[in-house]
């Protein structure tokens, strides 16, 4: 079996190298000023890898302008170029970073043709040393697949099988392949398909793994906790994205603490486990909040997502200001238990959050609009409600929410139901009452059975 590894400028994804983490910036690409400014505050916070938008040919002028920046000031962290939907634009700035991000499917609809323009793709990366990521998301993996699979995670794995197996035909191997999803148990179960086909068809490419619109906060770190640390506990995954609705510098403190916990074999702050039929009850001695949130996600994620278990109690206690706090008695014990069965999908105490991290191409301010909206539906059951950043490849990326607030630039916002958009540009200041609105008469109409 070819166990194969990716050559990112200087950095290499593979079995051999440690865990690599990366983020992306959420500036306009075309600023190239605020663009560069942010690669240097992630490149000294540790990001190995940093990914930009690059929304269209016109942007391809600033893509090159900011990695000569960059290198100029002695900053040579490989770059990688996030394309949607335009084969042209991938081509056109290959040559001037470390790997595009591309998704061969959205290339066009006729799939012969999509994979003649992805050939041509291969053909400029390997002129030029550039390596690919093939990133597949749930909930865009177009209809041929769909009619052909459905929307599952066995669907995700073929779609990437195809463009992997037309790689090795075209004898390119520098490549890396994602297939998230904000689900957890759909992203595990396509990263382990994907990972078992290509150990039977003998070539093994390196993944890419994460949760893709996470949400934020603590919710956000758990989730993206329990997805990936459940992959990496078993082998699967040499890079990390935790994508978070926050500053993009946020997320790599979550990312170091997976890498090396995984790659270092770091124990948590687990003191005592104790099981009676299928609930744990588990001690912690944790210097921190975060870093009992992160310890009871990884510790936990993968027994609650595979069902081995059906709940966990936290106890023991956890430092602040220098105290020790009673994980219990404070409330954070229940909270935690509330926070891991929602993330592994067991029940769900809330509403169901999905929010893409932001990137160049975010139309409002997102953090601001996620906020608003989880301030006013926080207090609803069973719904999925997704806010994401931009009209052009927001409602593509909803999955399967039930509710959808997307930005569309000018102030405005679309709120959707399902994939159908209900109210077109409605005003930021009143868009979260309007979806609340919406939900309640929903609600009222098709009242739970
Ligand atoms: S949905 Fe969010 S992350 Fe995805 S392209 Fe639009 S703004 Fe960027």
């Amino acid at each position: 079996m070819k166990v194969l590894t990716a050559q990112v400028g200087k950095v290499r994804i593979g079995p051999d190298g440690p865990i690599v983490i990366q983020t992306m910036c959420n500036t306009h690409t075309s600023d190239v000023e605020a663009t560069v400014a942010q690669c240097r505050r992630l490149a000294r916070a540790g990001s190995q890898l940093i990914r930009i938008t690059c929304p269209g040919l016109q942007d391809v002028p600033a893509m090159k302008a900011i990695r000569e920046r960059l290198r100029a000031e002695g900053i040579d962290t490989p770059l990688v170029a996030d394309i949607h939907f335009s084969s042209e634009t991938a081509i056109a700035v290959a040559p001037y970073v470390e790997k595009v991000r591309i998704n061969p499917g959205n290339f066009h609809k006729d799939h012969a043709e999509a994979c003649r323009q992805f050939s041509r793709l291969v053909t400029v990366c390997r002129e030029h040393g550039t390596a690919i990521r093939i990133g597949l998301n749930h909930g865009s993996l177009g209809s041929r697949i769909t009619e052909l699979y459905g929307n599952t995670p066995y669907a995700m794995a073929q779609a990437a099988m195809e463009w992997l197996r037309l790689c090795a035909g075209e004898d390119f191997f520098n490549v890396v392949v994602s297939l998230k999803s904000s689900n957890t148990l759909v992203m595990v179960e396509a990263y382990r398909l994907l990972q078992q086909q290509m150990e039977e068809e003998g070539t093994v490419f390196p993944l890419h793994v994460g949760v893709t619109e996470a949400g934020g906060g603590d919710s956000g770190r758990i989730k993206s906790c329990v997805g990936i640390s459940t992959l990496l506990s078993e082998g699967i995954g040499r890079t990390v994205r935790v994508s978070l609705t926050e500053d993009p510098e946020d997320e790599l403190p979550v990312a170091r603490y997976l890498a090396d916990r995984y790659d270092k074999k770091l124990f948590s702050s687990l003191c005592n486990l104790s099981l009676s039929g299928r609930e744990a009850v588990a001690t912690y001695d944790a210097p921190s909040r975060e870093k009992l949130l992160l310890d009871v996600a990884c510790d936990f994620g993968k027994r609650l997502l595979d069902r081995e278990l059906d709940n966990v109690v936290f106890q023991g206690t956890y430092r602040e200001d220098g105290k020790d706090i009673s994980i219990g008695e404070s409330g954070l014990g229940a909270y935690l238990t509330d926070e891991l069965l929602q993330a592994t999908r067991r029940r769900f105490y809330k509403p169901e959050y999905i929010a893409c991290p932001g990137c160049g191409r975010t139309m409002y301010d997102l953090q601001a609009a996620f906020e608003a909206v989880k301030a006013r539906t926080g207090h609803l059951r069973d719904v999925v409600i997704a806010v994401m950043g931009c009209i052009v490849n927001g409602p593509g990326e909803m999955a399967d929410a039930d509710w959808g607030y997307v930005g569309e630039g000018g102030g405005k916002v679309t709120i959707y139901r399902g994939k159908t958009p209900l109210l077109r540009h409605v005003p930021e200041a009143e868009a979260a009452d309007r979806l609340l609105e919406l939900i309640t008469e929903s609600k009222r109409e098709n009242p739970p059975e």
